[in-house]
């Protein structure tokens, strides 16, 4: 299989695990950092705009304060962590890329930051002119002030919503693992390696394994919903080990590591902030007519809806879900959820004496509605198996 050099890609964000970064013993990996700085300092010198996503402030931070590394930390424990790891971590993500004569600047995010569209476009301005101005954007989440309710919780997620943001056309993840496996390879000593993903399609999710939890940080999981957000937006996707010295550029040197294509009909601009969205408020179940009239690019009308659920508000984005529970579409819902189940079936002429008030028409307006069911790439079909 042939993949594009890095050095061929106009912006590159490059996320990077905490255990990576920090070991739990002795703190902050200096030497793999370097290594990963000038990595980073000769795809910039190529001129690649490159992007960080760095994780490591909590565990540094407990590594700094000593706390000890088994013992499960409180939410404010862990938040007071995360702040002194960060002004660490920072400072020599600085230090290291100033070395190479390149300029770099923090960027701390909160969900909201991602999710609501008034301060995904205040982020996505301040990274561009940052990268105007050619330092190199090092993002993480702003863990000090995170809690469980409104937190990424994983960075890849995070930095796939920051390759679509951006626009990026490569997202490369660099975590302990070299790629995709059919099955787990620490348990299923036969498991198959994939260095090619064509489509994130069902049989690949399986793959992956147990869904995202609040818990769960990285794992196979988080990196295959990254996949889909990525490459959706038009950003194709690279999983491979960061536990080798300059990890990038031995992806050009032909190390191991699995490749997602983008999508040949990304979701750009605002489509593509509603496709990326994290978490849905609610759901639309519907039946087929009204499946077939969104993939022929079709609003979606109360009439064809069959169930709802969630506590959405108007303006939230909900899934749009098939009978069997296979998600169709995506899209900023026109009613708040007691009102949608109030309308749910109904012809529009009967709307209006349901509700009590004139009627703003679709359940979800095609302007603000994605199909999301024929995203990925062309022909659906995983190709080049190999042995692990
Ligand atoms: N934001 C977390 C940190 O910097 C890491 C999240 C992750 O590992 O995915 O500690």
């Amino acid at each position: 299989m042939t993949t594009p050099a890095l050095a061929s890609h106009k912006r590159i964000v490059v996320k990077i695990g905490s255990a990576l970064l920090v070991d739990r013993a002795t703190g902050l990996r200096r030497d793999w950092l370097a290594s990963v700085a000038a990595d980073i300092a000769s795809l910039a010198g190529a001129g690649v705009e490159m992007l960080v996503v760095s994780s490591g402030a909590i565990a540094l931070g407990r590594t700094i304060l000593g706390l000890g590394a088994g013992k499960a930390l409180k939410l404010e424990e862990s938040q007071a962590a995360a702040a002194v790891g960060q002004i660490a971590l920072a400072g020599a993500w600085s230090e290291e890329l100033g070395r190479h004569g390149l300029l770099s600047g923090q960027i701390l995010l909160t969900l909201g930051d991602t999710e609501e569209r008034r301060r995904y476009l205040n982020a996505r301005e301040t990274v561009s002119t940052l990268i105007r101005m050619k330092a190199v954007p090092v993002i993480n989440e702003n863990d000090t002030v995170a809690t469980t309710e409104i937190r990424y919780g994983d960075n890849d997620r995070l930095a796939a919503r920051v390759a679509g943001m951006l626009s990026a056309d490569l997202l490369v993840l660099l975590s302990d693992v070299d790629g995709l496996y059919d099955a787990p390879p620490a348990r299923v000593p036969g498991a198959r390696f994939l260095p090619l993903v064509e489509r994130i399609t069902p049989e690949i999710e399986a793959m992956a394994g147990e869904a995202a939890s609040a818990t769960s940080r990285g794992g196979m999981r988080t990196k295959i919903d990254a996949g889909k957000i990525a490459t959706t937006a038009g950003a194709a996707m690279i999983i491979t080990s960061g536990l080798r010295m300059n990890p990038l550029s031995a992806i050009d040197r032909g190390e191991r590591f699995t490749y997602f294509r983008a999508s040949d009909r990304p979701v750009r601009g605002y489509k593509s902030w509603i496709a990326g969205q994290l978490e849905p408020a609610g759901r639309l179940t519907v039946d087929d007519g009204a499946v077939a009239a969104l993939l022929g690019g079709k609003s979606l009308l109360a009439a064809g809806v069959r169930q709802v659920s969630g506590g959405f508000s108007r303006g939230d984005t909900v899934a749009v879900v098939d009978g069997g529970g296979r998600e169709v579409a995506r899209g900023l819902v026109a009613y708040d959820a007691p009102d949608a189940i109030r309308i749910a079936g109904l012809k529009s002429a009967d709307i209006a004496a349901a509700l009590g008030y004139e009627s703003r028409g679709a359940m979800i307006h095609r302007d603000d509605l994605v199909v999301t069911r024929r995203m990925g790439g062309r022909d659906g079909k995983v190709s080049h198996v190999e042995s692990a």
